[in-house]
């Protein structure tokens, strides 16, 4: 049994994803071919925003959005500390300060209380600008938009949305990746939306910072190849991911429909002997994970392997406890949640195409 079965994946749709990759090899355009913005023009519909804008990954993605709204030394940024290492790389990349904020205890995404809490010891402290809110959809769950916007809104905060786990999410009508003033996502292959190797994206309503991006990642460029207007980066989504990112966005909301299905399934069956997810009312996860709480973890987690059952542990160290940013701990926080976390998470197998014997074996597994 595996973790997420991409090769089942690649089996349902060989024909169509072997068609397309032989187009692009055929073509030659192997750099910011058709594919590309054909691509583009699908996501930025599928999310509902102006503007698409692909690049190598969804760490470079965070990198480039910073990039574009000019954040650099001096200005605090705040990140949930229970979340994957790039939310936080990316703001330090840019010489940035992170600030770890607690999250919830129920959604696992960046609590706004506590958010409250650490925007007021910043500017207490008073010798770093806070500027921006980065907002992860945690495990494909969105974050609680409504607070967390109402919150930037109201402090001039720019508010960034790390969807590289919630492609296809909802929150009360809106897609994950629109809900921030720009949103990010991976592709990377084990993503919800994933291709067959790195990839990333940008969504925004706003033209000049579209215009800014698009720039930034093929190395700040101006009116041609050879006139540089800013430094930026070498971003691009290759043209053979997006060719293949095509065909599997077509199948999305199947996939996800299937997702819905087994984590129902899991969950009917482990409620009250483990602490299940939940995903409030208005809301859609797209199950990056399934993820339970038990506080023997380890000894759970061991036991299913000895019965051939891979779990994952994302993830077992928070943000303020890692050894890279040991020496540029702002708050010296302590965020008790996300500690708990980090101790007690361990994630079941979740993919759309977990065949209804191996639910029904995971389940008998873990009593
Ligand atoms: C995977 C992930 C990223 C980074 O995406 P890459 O494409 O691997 O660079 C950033 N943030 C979160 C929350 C992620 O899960």
């Amino acid at each position: 049994m595996k973790f997420r079965d991409l090769h089942r994946q690649y089996e349902a749709m060989k024909a169509e994803i072997d068609d397309a990759m032989a187009s692009v090899v055929e073509s030659g355009a192997f750099i910011m071919g058709e594919p590309v913005r054909e691509l583009e023009m699908q996501l930025a519909d599928y999310v509902g925003v102006r503007h698409c804008i692909t690049c190598a990954s969804g760490t470079d993605a965070l990198r480039l959005a910073l990039m574009a709204w000019g954040i650099g030394e001096g200005a605090a940024v705040f990140v949930p500390d229970f979340t994957f290492f790039a939310t936080a790389e990316a703001v330090a990349l840019q010489g940035a300060m992170p600030i770890f904020v607690d999250v919830d205890p129920v959604t696992y995404n960046i609590d706004p209380e506590d958010l409250v809490r650490k925007y007021r010891m910043v500017t207490e402290r008073g010798d770093l600008r806070p500027v921006a809110v980065v907002a992860v959809d945690l495990f494909g769950l969105p974050f609680d938009y409504e607070s967390v916007s109402k919150f930037c809104r109201d402090h001039e905060l720019y508010l960034l949305e790390d969807g590289a786990q919630g492609f296809g999410g909802i929150c009360r009508g809106r897609k994950a990746c629109s809900l921030g003033d720009i949103g990010t996502t991976s592709f990377f292959p084990s993503k919800p939306l994933g291709c067959y190797g790195d990839g990333g994206a940008l969504f925004t309503d706003d033209d000049e910072w579209a215009a800014k991006l698009r720039s930034l990642r093929q190395h700040g460029r101006g009116a041609d190849k050879y006139d540089n207007v800013s430094v930026g980066l070498n971003s691009r989504l290759d043209t053979l991911q997006a060719a293949i990112l095509n065909v599997k966005l077509r199948h999305l909301d199947d996939e996800l429909r299937m997702m819905d299905r087994i984590a129902g399934y899991y969950s009917d069956h482990l409620c009250g002997q483990v602490i299940t997810p939940s995903v409030p009312d208005g809301y859609r996860s797209v199950w990056a994970q399934y993820t339970i709480q038990h506080c023997y973890r380890d000894a759970l987690a061991r036991s299913l392997a000895e019965k051939g059952i891979p779990t994952a542990v994302y993830y077992p160290r928070t943000m303020s406890r890692q050894a890279a940013f040991a020496n540029i701990r702002y708050l010296q926080e302590v965020n008790p949640v996300a500690l708990r976390l980090a101790d007690t998470v361990v994630s079941l197998p979740m993919h759309p195409y977990l065949s209804e014997q191996e639910q029904e074996a995971i389940v008998a597994a873990m009593f």
